[in-house]
């Protein structure tokens, strides 16, 4: 079993109550899922092990790679639980958020989070589960705040809150978040998300816990972290649009226009960008998206995103394959549009004159890759850079990837057009064409007679430059 994938744009799916029998992550893996979401904002310990270890058997089972998002709750503001399921806020009523860990009602919801109240004055907006409930403050005090509600809806345990009027003095990582990315990087994920970046240096201080060992994706959820948009794509290793908090803390109309210019400013970077949130939303109940929702599916896939994310539809939905099955198909759909094509080259940047090796190499290949209607890209690749590099020219023949090491393999799931393979390590020119026509050929990417364009660092293993490129017929 090769699962190789017809598209060039990833699904990243979180997995929740609704996905976490083993039959079912398996048949979204084989739906089309390349990268499995972990939400440490729900869940114990117990439950991210045990995900973990499903996905690596299911990895050795398939051969496949998978990689595995672990995604960090940072200083979201949470109410509490509540004694008997969700609650119904009606407008007018009055609410209460206080620091009493008991169960809430109708009437009042813990919300542990001190440093909120102390920064609350009456007339604060309060927004709640992502913007659908609205509270007023009326009056507070250190450990409370007596709310009106403005906004009601149904509000269950765990929802987020948002305060935009006010900027909370918190740090990008909080206790819980340190500890989580302890059990996540013993665990072995590739890929950590933070949340609620601010600021470039929220970035810097992950990185200094992290090292080397997981890549690092900033969620854009902040009104701060677009105004350091560059700075921070700079510093990430990836991107997520995270359009939930985003249309939270800023007027839903400007989240279009924002998510436009973190793809752009990502794609210039050449550093992967996950678009997210509410991308089927209508599918957490319904077998079939809305006609607005496939579009904007769409519309992302048009601008070059790397990959699109399921949240609630994958984690508590109704029909997590049907809407993993549905992702599948519109990608597809689009990426076999001609105007596909059209608007990929159209919104492509060039490397510039004074760029490095690297991006003459690269760009060498986007040339020879569409002349020769090349059938693959083989990258040959220790740290995965060389593959960034090609699937940032966005070419337009698939990104066959091969690397000695599982880590890179795995992290790569996440990045537009790239197949990944673990092979074994190889020490010439000549090796590295054999096995790239062999793999080529087993992963079904070419047929005998086919033109292959291969790129890779000299000499072999030592992290850096892309300095060769060579053309192979399979
Ligand atoms: P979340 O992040 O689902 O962890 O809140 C994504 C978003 O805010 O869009
Ligand atoms: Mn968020």
């Amino acid at each position: 079993m090769t699962l190789r994938r017809n598209r060039n744009a990833k699904i990243v799916a979180t997995l929740g109550p609704a996905s976490s029998s083993r039959e079912m992550v398996r048949s979204l893996f084989i739906a089309g899922v390349d990268v499995f979401r972990l939400n440490f904002s729900h869940g114990s310990a117990a439950d991210h092990r045990a995900r973990f270890a499903m996905l690596r058997e299911l990895e050795t089972e398939t051969g496949r790679s998978i990689g595995i998002l672990a995604d960090l709750q940072g200083p979201k503001l949470r109410v509490g639980t509540f004694a008997d399921g969700p609650v119904q806020l009606v407008e007018g009523a009055s609410f209460r958020l206080d620091l009493d860990p008991a169960p809430g009602n109708v009437q009042r919801a813990g919300m542990p989070h001190p440093e909120i109240f102390a920064a609350l004055v009456p007339g604060t907006q309060l927004l709640l589960d992502d913007g659908k409930l609205r509270l007023v403050v009326e009056q507070c005090g250190p450990d409370f705040a007596q709310t009106r509600v403005l906004v009601g809806g149904k509000l269950s345990e765990r929802k987020g809150v948002n305060v935009p009027d006010v900027v909370l003095p918190i740090t990008a990582l909080t206790p819980k978040d340190r500890r989580d990315l302890a059990l996540a990087l013993e665990l072995g994920a590739d890929w950590i998300a933070l949340s609620f970046v601010q600021r470039p240096e929220d970035v810097a201080e992950a990185r200094a816990l992290i090292g080397d060992r997981a890549l690092i994706v900033s969620k854009l959820e902040k009104p701060s972290a677009i105004d350091r948009l560059d700075e921070i794509v700079a510093l990430s290793d990836g991107v997520m649009v995270a359009r939930g908090d985003l249309g939270v803390e800023m007027p839903a109309e400007r989240v279009p226009a924002i998510q436009k210019h973190i793809v752009g400013a990502c794609r210039r970077l050449g550093k992967p960008v996950i678009v997210a949130t509410q991308m089927l939303e209508s599918m957490i109940d319904s077998p079939v998206p809305t006609r607005a929702e496939a579009s904007d599916v769409a519309t992302a896939i048009y601008d070059g995103a790397d990959a699109v994310m399921l949240s609630a539809e994958s984690a508590s939905g109704k029909h997590p394959l049907a809407a993993v099955t549905m992702m599948n198909r519109i990608i597809e759909e689009v990426e076999g549009d001609p105007l596909y094509r059209q608007l990929i080259n159209a919104s492509h940047t060039m490397a510039r004159p004074g760029g490095d090796v690297t991006e003459a190499v690269c760009c060498a290949m986007r040339r020879a890759v569409a002349l020769l209607q090349a059938a693959a890209i083989v990258c040959y690749t220790s740290s995965g850079h060389t593959s960034l590099r090609a699937a940032r020219e966005r070419p337009e023949s698939p990104v066959l990837s091969l690397t000695p090491r599982i880590e890179t393999a795995r992290r790569l799931a996440l990045v537009w057009g790239v197949h990944s393979v673990h092979v074994p390590d190889v020490f010439s020119a000549e090796e590295m064409a054999e096995v790239a026509s062999a793999v080529a050929k087993q992963q079904r990417f070419a047929q005998s007679g086919q033109f292959i364009v291969a790129i890779a660092g000299m000499p072999f293993g030592t992290p850096g430059a892309t300095n060769l490129i060579r053309i192979a017929t399979v």
